[in-house]
């Protein structure tokens, strides 16, 4: 049986030590042959540049990157700037979302995914494989489960190829979710974004906002951890024992939301047997 591929998301550091500690997180993940990188976009255009950096030092380096990209307050002749220059780099990814916007940015109206999509391929045809979010647990901002979903299968009938969801940890909730999908027609691949645990608070904080559920299982089992360390170790167990059963539910792939740390997504993925592992 061949092994589940995976690919690994970083964002763009904003200081030269953190530059740095990139190119070690990459030289520690890159043995075990993840299938691509991607670089997250700050929606308002705010890490246009330092997105851009570390898109073509990566590619530089031979990897395969998916730069993630929303159009924000930008106009078409940018956004299709950016894209040529991809393009130019050899860059075959991206990752389309609308993104949010920073609360400063006054009242743009909001250009959704599915949008994205179309003008990519209305203007590049069929160079780039994109990616777009899907939400296992419904989008913060969706009006519901099944309108949620309809707007998933217009950003893939755009032309993306596939989705990749939030994290979650419940395997119930991407099943639920998988059904639903598959009842409103959309065949096309889902791939399990997995945020490995590493800090509860930063955690529990950042999932009210992007509408990840933290079950209270895990939310007590975290508080119980006595040290950073313990936190870690039962953090690895409960991901990886979400990872085998999506890997026995057949899911085509998965999606490491690194934090720009190489420890914990290594060591889940030898302990899954991923990649060269
Ligand atoms: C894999 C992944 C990667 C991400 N990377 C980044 C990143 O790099 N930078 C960043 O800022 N954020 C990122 N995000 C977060 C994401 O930008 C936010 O969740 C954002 O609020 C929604 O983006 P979207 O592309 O899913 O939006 P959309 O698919 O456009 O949907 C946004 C909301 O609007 C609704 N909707 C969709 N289409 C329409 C329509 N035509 N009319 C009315 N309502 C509609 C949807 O139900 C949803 O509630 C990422 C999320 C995921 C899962």
């Amino acid at each position: 049986m061949t092994a589940t591929p995976f690919s690994v998301e970083f964002f763009p550091p904003k200081t030269v030590e953190g530059k740095q500690k990139l190119q070690r997180v990459v030289d520690d993940l890159q043995p075990l042959q993840p299938e691509y990188y991607s670089v997250t976009y700050g929606a308002g255009g705010s890490t246009r540049h330092q997105t851009r950096d570390v898109v073509v030092e990566l590619a530089g380096r031979q990897l395969e990157v998916a730069p993630h990209l929303s159009f924000g307050a930008d106009d078409e002749a940018s956004v299709r700037a950016l894209l040529q220059d991809y393009k130019d780099q050899g860059i075959r990814r991206l990752v389309a979302l609308r993104g949010d916007l920073p609360s400063g940015m006054g009242q743009v109206r909001p250009v959704y995914a599915n949008q994205l999509v179309q003008f990519v391929r209305q203007e590049f045809g069929d160079w780039f494989h994109i990616a777009v979010a899907c939400y296992p647990e419904v989008h913060p901002q969706a009006k519901g489960y099944e309108e949620d979903v309809a707007y998933l299968a217009n950003k893939l009938a755009a032309g993306a190829d596939e989705a990749i969801t939030q994290y979650f940890y419940n395997l119930e909730s991407f099943l639920v979710f998988r059904e639903h999908c598959s009842r409103q027609g959309i065949d096309k691949p889902l791939v399990p974004g997995i945020m490995p645990i590493t800090n509860m608070e930063n955690l529990v904080r950042f999932s009210e906002n992007c509408g990840a559920d933290i079950p209270r299982w895990l939310r007590k089992g975290m508080a119980g951890a006595a040290s950073k360390e313990a936190l870690i170790a039962f953090g690895e167990d409960v991901v990886t024992r979400l990872c085998e059963g999506l890997i026995r539910e057949g899911v085509p792939a998965f999606h490491f939301y690194s934090m720009n740390q190489s420890g914990p997504v290594s060591r889940i993925c030898q302990r899954l047997g991923l990649g060269n592992s």
